[in-house]
């Protein structure tokens, strides 16, 4: 039998009702002659209180311990599928990360996923009992329970339809699709009927949450035709695929922002070969996902670094400069910090092919009087760091600039 994978997210699944809801969804496919696995992460919000509650334990905590918190959420959602949907007379089992099993790497809270297993879920299909899997949680070459990092059980659905070789992997959430921003931002931002690899993957490493990364990633190895659509409403979602099935043709396709950013300026380096490295070495050995980066034009032996980074790693980066200062390695005379900064981007496969769009970009952010802090582009990107208060202010300006609202 064809076999499809179905993942609904934490607000698909928020409750009792919800749950009933997406069942009946699922239960439609199984009509439909599909063995289906049906991935789900925690209920709403259950993963930010664990979290919480692993913070206020432990300020420098044991990692493995924190995904065996952490993964708990998954459990309760998958328990709760399987039982709604035999109450339904979907006959159905649940599966935990390690029951699969699905193996990845030790990487705890931001584990990668190295093989699935699926013989035990097929031979369960053959004998008629679908599969509801908790998304975001694997296990551990050394047995212990693992994490996906944040959003990551839509990596789990994406990893489940190649490993199942699905006909498809529909992620069901709380908006219908993927638009050409977020839709919380502005109203005029238009949904998508298809959206290429390339594209969704810039977009959702640049901010928009509605796919993790590392999901898109995996699509995109694997050709995994991937759909999102709506929990809510029979309507249809936006479907990532190969660039040459999009149609439409457009410049710019989306606007991604990502609203928590931090620069940080580490003033009067010594301007010498080596320097970027001693910098960034330990910045990343403390954790620390470093983003845009620029090196100014030095004077006097002296040069000036600005990097970005999410602003809740803003304490450990300061940790790591200091060390490597009083370690004698970067003698840095000072170190500023902007807190208050977003990143907006425009991404595009268009822009291969088109010059003068960041000119275009930028225009339409200085016609409003938003000032650039730091541009970084690529062959399909642009993005800009800006104050956080005009954050919403861009991203509309721009979604005009580029005649978002309009299908071409
Ligand atoms: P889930 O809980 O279903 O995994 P998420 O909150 O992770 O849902 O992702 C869905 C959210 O992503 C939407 O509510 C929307 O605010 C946000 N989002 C950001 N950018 C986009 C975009 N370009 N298109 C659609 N949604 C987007
Ligand atoms: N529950 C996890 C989280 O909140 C995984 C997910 O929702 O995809 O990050
Ligand atoms: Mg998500």
């Amino acid at each position: 039998m064809p076999r499809l994978v179905m993942k609904f997210g934490g607000t698909s699944v928020a409750d009792l009702d919800r749950i009933r809801n997406a069942a009946m969804k699922v239960r439609r496919e199984v009509e439909r002659g599909f063995d289906v696995a049906v991935v789900v992460p925690a209920m709403a919000g259950k993963t930010n209180e664990l979290v919480g509650w692993v913070d206020r334990t432990a300020q420098f905590y044991d990692a493995r311990e924190y995904d065996a918190v952490v993964a708990s959420g998954e459990n309760v959602t998958a328990g709760l599928m399987a039982l709604t949907l035999q109450e339904m007379g979907v006959p159905a089992r649940s599966w935990q990360g390690w029951q699969v099993p699905m193996l990845t790497n030790s990487s705890h809270g931001a584990a990668r996923i190295m093989e699935i297993d699926t013989t035990r879920l097929v031979q369960k299909f053959g004998e008629g009992l679908h599969a509801v899997i908790a998304g975001f949680q694997g296990v551990s070459p050394e047995g212990r329970i693992t994490t996906l990092g944040r959003g990551g059980s839509d990596t789990s659905a994406v990893a489940f339809a190649a490993a199942l070789g699905a006909e498809r992997c529909d992620i069901y959430t709380d908006v219908d699709g993927v638009y050409t921003t977020d839709p919380r931002i502005t109203k005029k931002a238009r949904k998508l009927a298809k959206i290429s690899y390339e594209e969704m993957l810039e977009l959702a490493s640049l901010g928009a949450k509605v796919l993790q990364t590392r999901s898109v990633e995996l699509a995109m190895r694997y050709k995994v035709r991937l759909q999102v659509l709506s929990s809510f409403d029979d309507l249809p979602g936006t479907l990532v695929c190969d660039e040459e099935e999009v149609l439409e043709s457009r410049v710019v396709s989306g606007i991604a922002h990502s609203r928590d950013e931090a620069k940080l300026t580490v003033l009067g380096v010594p301007d010498r070969p080596g320097i970027a490295a001693a910098i960034f070495g330990p910045l990343a050995s403390g954790g620390v996902n470093v983003d845009m980066i620029v090196q100014n034009i030095g004077a006097d032996g002296r040069t000036d670094m600005t990097f970005s980074c999410p602003v809740d790693e803003v304490p450990r980066a300061v940790k790591a400069l200091e060390e490597t200062r009083d370690a004698g390695e970067v003698n840095y005379l000072r170190l500023d910090i902007d807190e208050n900064v977003s990143k907006v981007s425009i991404v595009g496969i268009g822009m291969r092919s088109q010059a003068g769009v960041a000119h275009r970009m930028f225009e339409a952010l200085a016609a409003d009087g938003v000032n650039i802090k730091v541009i970084t582009t690529s062959e399909i990107k642009v993005s800009v760091l800006i104050d956080r208060k005009y954050l919403e202010l861009a991203v509309q300006a721009l979604h005009d600039a580029f005649g978002l609202d309009k299908a071409s």
